[in-house]
């Protein structure tokens, strides 16, 4: 059996790093803010038809910003991309600066 459809999107701008993923996997449901760079979401709710490019969008973020809300009867759904085992640390994608001061 598949998974359920997802109802709705939500993006944690708290978390965002603005790094647009989430809009290459899904432009219907994403873009990106001029102002400051940050995922937003389009459509509420979402299509059902939507439902594989969100779970990708969320899968791919690499903040974990992407939230998921599963259709009526299926539950609430937080943390897509910790449901796919991404493994990913907003952490890992910041690069030291320079060699500490010893
Ligand atoms: S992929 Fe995640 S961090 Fe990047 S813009 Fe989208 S929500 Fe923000």
């Amino acid at each position: 059996m598949s998974a359920p459809a997802v109802r709705r999107a939500v993006v944690d701008r708290d978390v965002c790093v603005g790094a647009g993923q989430c809009v290459l996997a899904a432009p219907d449901v994403f873009d990106q803010s001029d102002e400051d760079g940050l995922s937003y979401v389009l459509v509420d709710p979402l299509p059902e038809e939507l439902t594989p490019s969100v779970r990708d969008a969320a899968t791919r973020c690499p903040a974990r910003a992407v939230q998921l809300e599963a259709g009526a009867g299926a539950g609430a759904e937080t943390g897509a991309a910790a449901e796919t085992g991404t493994g990913a640390d907003p952490a890992a994608d910041r690069q030291p600066t320079g060699p500490s001061p010893a």
